[in-house]
C-alpha cells in the first residue's frame, strides 16, 4: 500500500507506531482536522487535531467508523 508517512506517530493509547494513513478503500490520504483514525493494533479511536497529532475524539463516533472498529475487533478475535 502506498500511503503517506508525514504523520508518523505513536498511538495515543497503546503507544505502537502508526506510520501511515489511508481512507477506507485503502487509497492514500493526507489527514485533515477532525478526520478519524482507528489503531490497527488496539482499536483505539482518535481524531486528527490541527497540529496533525491524534487526539481523544471530541465528536460522536460516526457509524462508518464504528463498523471499522467492529471489523478490527473481529479480525483480532475479540468482541467490540
Ligand atoms: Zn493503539
Amino acid at each position: 500500500m502506498n500511503t503517506p508517512h508525514a504523520h508518523k506517530q505513536a498511538c495515543r493509547v497503546c503507544g505502537r507506531m502508526l506510520d501511515a494513513q489511508a481512507e477506507q478503500r485503502g487509497l492514500p490520504v493526507a489527514p485533515k482536522v477532525g478526520d478519524w483514525s482507528v489503531c490497527l493494533y488496539c482499536g483505539a479511536v482518535s481524531q486528527f487535531g490541527g497540529d496533525g497529532i491524534l487526539k481523544r475524539p471530541w465528536e460522536r463516533v460516526p457509524e462508518e467508523v464504528g463498523r471499522v472498529i467492529q471489523v478490527i475487533a473481529e479480525a483480532k478475535g475479540v468482541s467490540a
